[in-house]
This record gives structure tokens, C-alpha cells and sequence, in this order.
């Protein structure tokens, strides 16, 4: 049983959970005998597809190649977006109570501080 973890975030990806898989292989052209590589699977949990796709070129050849990649994915279609959201709803609404717990996010004053950071 294959053990996934997305490479940029490391959290778990269970199989068949909704994710982007990268398939990586190596071979000789022109060489005899001709030899290939073992394949490598990277994962990238949506989140973590979509903003990469929304950032800037990394750095590395390579790394460029699987940026455009994930660009096609994320730019084709919203479903990676939407999957993306889903997670990002369900990691907020699990979030640890001891986060809140002094009790300050429901303060009305953080409202009237936050619209007058907005001017
Ligand atoms: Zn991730």
C-alpha cells in the first residue's frame, strides 16, 4: 500500500483522495541498450496544486516543466479549485478549539478594527 504525501505541504493524501499526481520517468535516447528509469510519483494535495499554479515560475528547469503542468490542470478547469475550497473548509471548521480559546475572534471590536485597515 503506497504511502502519499503531497511534497509541498507533506500532509497525508489517502488513496484516492482528490490530489495531483506528477509521473516522472527518465530514459536513454540514442543509447543501446536503451534503459529506463524506475517511474517516481509526486503528489500535490489541491491546495497546495492551485497555489503553486497561482505563483511565480520557481526556479529550476524542472521544476518550471511541472509548474506549467500544474498551471494546465488548475487554468482547464475549476474543479482542482473547487476541490482545493472543499479542503480548505473542512481544515478550518477542524481547526483546534485551544486556537480561540481566549476567546478574542468573537470580540466586536475586531470588526470596527478590521474596516478601518481596509481605507
Ligand atoms: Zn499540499
Amino acid at each position: 500500500m503506497e504511502h502519499l504525501c503531497c511534497l509541498r505541504c507533506n500532509r497525508e493524501l489517502k488513496a484516492g483522495q482528490k490530489s495531483v499526481a506528477v509521473y516522472l520517468f527518465a530514459q536513454t535516447v540514442g543509447i543501446r541498450p536503451r534503459q529506463k528509469s524506475a517511474a517516481q510519483r509526486i503528489c500535490f494535495c489541491p491546495q497546495c496544486s492551485v497555489c503553486l499554479a497561482m505563483g511565480l515560475a520557481p526556479d529550476g528547469a524542472l521544476n518550471v516543466a511541472a509548474w506549467k503542468m500544474i498551471r494546465d490542470l488548475v487554468g482547464s478547469d475549476p474543479a482542482l479549485n473547487t476541490a482545493a475550497w472543499e479542503t480548505l473548509r473542512g481544515t478550518v471548521g477542524m481547526l483546534p478549539s485551544g486556537e480561540a480559546g481566549a476567546g478574542s475572534a468573537a470580540r466586536p471590536g475586531n470588526e470596527a478594527a478590521e474596516s478601518s485597515a481596509v481605507h
